[in-house]
């Protein structure tokens, strides 16, 4: 079984619990305009970081499609000839050119997730399907994710959602723990902005809540777009009542700028500083209950914590919350 992935990024803490691999798969039905994962959206794509390059040619002379011009003041990529072939990538000796999208074996994947095993043994780790969306390969997913359960590597898969069921269905077999993103509160918001269904998000949460998997929502928190007390306080209400296990709020940055640079594309966020601190504790605290004002005055005084034991302590207290399930 062959699937298609963007890069394996080993000894990652940021995609759950312990030391993992995550691989990001390639292709994504939806369109966030704060992605910070661009080269995983499209099926392929290729990145060009003028910083790493020496100028040697070798990916001019190694393009079938005439695509690379260099002059001694630029380095120019026509990327409307470009075919995406990778050869450039392959002759370049200095990193400066990469193509997200290769395919790979789901066994070849598995042999190379299986080599930080003890890793994961030791800190209840193992290994994340992340994307783009990686439930638009929900048969490879499947059987990575049977290979590793039959290794006894356990798999996170985190996801929009904004699939149909029968595709998240195909994991419930070997994965019992999710991550989703809640991006928006309101439906039309979502339609317009993301471009899919938060109903259909809606409904895959308290499906795969209700099939007895862990679920935590995930909330990128952008500006402009869901950081307003009001939008946290419903993205968080939904959560619940989808029966989410534990909510994990995401702050924006800007990290996923160079990669658009990479791609010769705008970004819409370059003038957006990053989410203060404060401006995520407040959110956090008038999402859960606490009055704004006081969440307000917590924040503008640097209170409202923000460290990992705060966060622990908002998702006990997120989970004492949920309701029973069924
Ligand atoms: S990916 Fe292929 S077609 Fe595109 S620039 Fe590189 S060598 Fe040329
Ligand atoms: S092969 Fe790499 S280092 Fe050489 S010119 Fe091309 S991009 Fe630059
Ligand atoms: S769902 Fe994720 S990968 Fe897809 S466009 Fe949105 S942020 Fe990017």
């Amino acid at each position: 079984m062959t699937g298609r992935f963007s890069r394996i990024q080993r000894f990652s803490t940021e995609d759950g619990p312990g030391i993992r691999t995550t691989v990001f798969l390639q292709g994504c039905n939806l369109r966030c305009p704060w992605c910070h994962n661009p080269e995983t959206v499209p099926p392929a794509a290729l990145l060009y970081y003028a910083q790493n390059c020496i100028g040697c040619g070798r990916c001019a002379a190694a393009c079938p499609q005439g695509c690379h011009r260099l002059t001694a003041r630029e380095h120019r990529i026509d990327r409307e000839k470009c075919r995406l072939c990778g050869q450039c990538a392959a002759a370049c000796p200095c990193g400066a050119l990469e193509i997200s999208g290769r395919d790979i074996e789901a066994s070849v994947l598995v042999d190379a997730v299986q080599a930080d095993a003890d890793y994961y043994a030791n800190s209840g780790g193992g290994l994340t399907l992340s994307g783009g969306e990686p439930l638009l390969q929900p048969d490879f997913c499947a059987e990575t994710a049977r290979l590793c359960a039959a290794r006894g590597i356990p798999v996170l898969v985190d996801t929009a959602a904004c699939v149909p069921f029968s595709s998240l269905e195909k994991l419930l077999p070997f994965v019992k723990e999710f991550y989703v993103d809640l991006k928006l509160p309101e439906e039309e918001a979502y339609r317009s902005v993301c471009h899919g269904s938060l109903e259909l998000v809606k409904s895959n949460l308290r499906r795969l809540s209700g099939a007895g998997a862990r679920v935590t929502v995930r909330v990128p928190v952008i500006p402009g777009y869901n950081d307003t007390p009001r939008a946290a306080a419903e993205i968080r209400e939904t959560a619940l009542s989808c029966g989410a296990a534990a909510l994990s709020w995401l702050p924006f940055h800007r990290l996923g700028a160079p990669k658009y640079e990479a791609m010769g594309l705008p970004y819409a966020f370059a003038g957006t500083p990053p989410l203060p601190p404060s401006r995520l504790r407040m959110l956090m605290d008038a999402a859960s209950g606490k009055r704004e004002g006081e969440a307000a005055d917590a924040a503008e005084k640097g209170e409202g914590g923000g460290g990992e034991e705060e966060d622990k302590g908002r998702e006990r207290r997120f989970r004492q919350a949920q309701p029973p399930r069924p």
